[in-house]
């Protein structure tokens, strides 16, 4: 599954304590079972506590219309039986939520494949907590630019609120496989945009220009926008609020102002499906 980023060479894996290639460079395998492929971390804003935040919205529910959404895609897509294992790519898997509830669904709903769900993820903090959670999957920080993974091998690739690099995407993307792109709608968390940025050039937002990026790299292409709302209790906004790239830009004065009531807030996704 793996070739080195340093070289492009194939790995493999070492009295289980590393991943080694043909030219000798070496990554450890954590005791979690997670490999790391960075040299040097990389600072993010995507620390401990964001994770925290995001895994626990996530766990209440938040997301799952939206996982469903994709679930069905997938089932569907695979319909025409290509048995064997189901290898799922999620690009950009955070705290892993996302992945292991896709593969939990898929598993519930179809016996007949096995799914490995493959997360990768340049902030650490994201793939402890992952590895610690999902200890069927395979999880491994490393630079979506560089990443670590064998040419064509995944038939999905999943890409949820999470910066792309198609390049990437097109090599590590089987010949009948599917790319499935999660961006915010219109309408995503228009609540919270109105409070934080009432009468500036955030206050409204549009996706046009990722969906048309997206339609450039693919030969075949379909859409689908799910939308919901959600009734968030207080503690639960808080971390929502701590979550979403929204707030960032936000004063910390109107945050807290923002933080201990109770809300209801729109949720809004378009899913994009590419074909090579
Ligand atoms: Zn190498």
């Amino acid at each position: 599954m793996f070739n080195c980023p340093i070289c492009g060479n194939s790995m493999k894996v070492e009295q289980s304590v590393s991943l080694v290639c043909e030219k000798q460079h070496c990554y450890d395998i954590s005791k979690q079972g997670y490999v790391n492929m960075l040299f040097h971390t990389t600072k993010t804003k995507y620390d401990r506590a964001l994770f925290e935040s995001r895994n626990i919205i996530s766990r209440s529910g938040f997301f799952d219309p939206m996982l469903e959404g994709i679930s069905n895609r997938i089932l569907q897509a695979q319909g025409a039986d290509r048995g064997g294992e189901l290898k799922i790519l999620d690009a950009g898997c955070g705290e892993g939520s996302h992945l292991m509830e896709v593969v939990s669904q898929l598993e519930e709903r179809q016996s007949s494949h096995k799914v490995l769900g493959v997360g990768v993820d340049i902030a650490k903090e994201g793939i402890v907590m992952a590895s610690k959670a999902g200890a069927d999957q395979v999880w491994c920080v490393a630079d979506l630019a560089h990443s670590p993974f064998a040419d064509r091998q995944f038939d999905f690739i999943m890409n949820i609120l999470s910066p792309s690099n198609y390049a990437e995407f097109r090599r590590l993307l089987a010949d009948d496989g599917m790319v499935i792109k999660v961006i915010p709608g219109d309408d995503y968390l228009q609540e919270l945009r109105k409070m934080f940025y009432s009468q500036t050039s955030k206050e409204s937002y549009s996706n046009d220009h990722t969906m048309e990026l997206f339609s450039r790299h693919y030969e075949r292409i379909d859409s689908e926008r799910i939308q919901y709302r959600v009734v968030l209790d207080s503690k639960r906004m808080n971390h929502l609020i701590n979550m979403t790239p929204l707030s960032w830009g936000a004063s910390p004065e109107t945050c807290e102002q923002t933080m201990g009531d109770e809300m209801e807030v729109t949720v809004d996704f378009t899913v994009l499906y590419g074909w090579n």
